[in-house]
């Protein structure tokens, strides 16, 4: 039986923004499918994904991550800082992307709970709006307010660059994820209004200050969309054991990032990567955040991911592996679904953590 789905962070709408720049039709894209990248509506159907978050993402261009010494480290230099305007240009280029999707029939926009729960009962991909960096908003928040009112459930105050909200964590290995300083006073009344509003607030890229200051003034469980176990694979985008003990503490979760480089003990860009090192990452942190915090965040089509997975039509040999490895159905419901659900509903006001 296939395991229903829904996953924590993708970068669809950045392929089909990057393709519909080059004259291809997005909606088309997405509804009839492609043999590029990893998500689309025939694929998704075929790997159970079920829905997930999609993530508005403003590119910094080639920031050079083939760079490596001898030993396979890396150090890439923090990426510049982003204009405001022509950030929101493009995030509303990528938001009229998702919508067009939604009015063709392609997905669903969900708000709510119960609007995933409408789209998974009619078999339509539940697609959460995701803001992955906040350079289109503004101090004041206004554009909050705006891409709110159009359906935005979820951010992350900075990827990995800096905004006037936080600072980012450059791209490292080995590296810890205590790269700067954290959030900036206008990063902190965004935090609150998040929590009082009632939009999501992800962790993924921000630097271990960051994350300790978002611990600090959230009242809602910690989120971290797309990492894994620093434990395992030292790389600064990856959580410490500390990290992931305040995850626990929070009631929080971690998605398991399906990127190579962040699953693989010697950190190289290898999609010749077995699916025992995403089984490896998923039993540490289940031993250390607990069942209940542990779910999946691929990070399909904004990364190299394990070749035996290929795409989201290959989302259920992961299953299959977590199987052999000894979770049992109900585990695997929460490992792929419910704990997403959780924590969405928490931070949509909808139910306790
Ligand atoms: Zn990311």
């Amino acid at each position: 039986m296939m395991q229903a789905v829904f996953d924590g962070h993708n970068d669809v709408l950045f392929r089909l923004w990057t393709n519909a720049a080059k004259g291809a039709d997005p909606v088309a894209e997405f509804i009839e499918g492609t043999r590029q990248g990893h998500i689309d509506m025939p694929r998704a159907r075929k790997g159970g994904l079920a829905g997930g978050l999609c993530a508005i993402y403003i590119t910094s261009g080639d920031i050079g991550d083939d760079a490596r010494d001898g030993n396979g480290h890396y150090a890439i230099p923090l990426s510049a800082p982003l204009e405001r305007a022509p950030s929101l240009d493009i995030a509303l280029d990528m938001a009229s992307i998702a919508f067009r999707i939604e009015r063709a029939g392609g997905w669903k926009i969900c708000r709510n709970g119960a609007d995933i729960d409408a789209a998974e009962a009619e078999g339509k991909f539940a697609a959460v709006l995701h803001m992955e960096g906040c350079e289109p908003i503004d101090a004041d928040l206004r554009a909050l307010e705006v891409f709110y009112a159009a359906g935005l459930r979820s951010l992350g105050p900075v990827w990995s660059r800096n905004t006037i909200f936080g600072h980012g964590v450059p791209f490292a290995f080995p590296s810890s994820p205590d790269t700067g300083p954290g959030l900036t006073e206008a990063g902190k009344r965004l935090v609150r209004e998040c929590n009082r509003i009632g939009i999501a607030i992800d962790l993924a890229h921000i630097t271990e200050k960051g994350f300790w200051d978002v611990a600090k003034l959230s009242d809602k469980p910690l989120i971290v969309s797309h990492s894994n176990a620093h434990s395992l694979t030292p790389i600064s985008r990856n959580l410490t054991d500390k990290q992931l003990a305040a995850v626990r503490e929070s009631n929080g979760l971690v998605g398991l990032n399906f990127a190579v480089t962040m699953l693989r003990e010697d950190g190289a860009k290898s999609a010749d990567t077995p699916l025992s090192d995403m089984v490896r990452h998923i039993d540490y942190m289940v031993e250390h955040v607990g069942i209940d915090g542990v779910a999946l965040g691929s990070d399909f089509d904004g990364a190299t991911i394990p070749a035996e997975i290929g795409d989201a039509a290959g989302l259920q040999k992961l299953v299959a592996a977590l199987r052999n490895a000894g979770y049992g159905d109900a585990d695997l419901a929460k490992i792929c679904r419910d704990n997403w659900l959780r924590v969405l509903r928490s931070a949509w006001h909808e139910a306790a953590a």
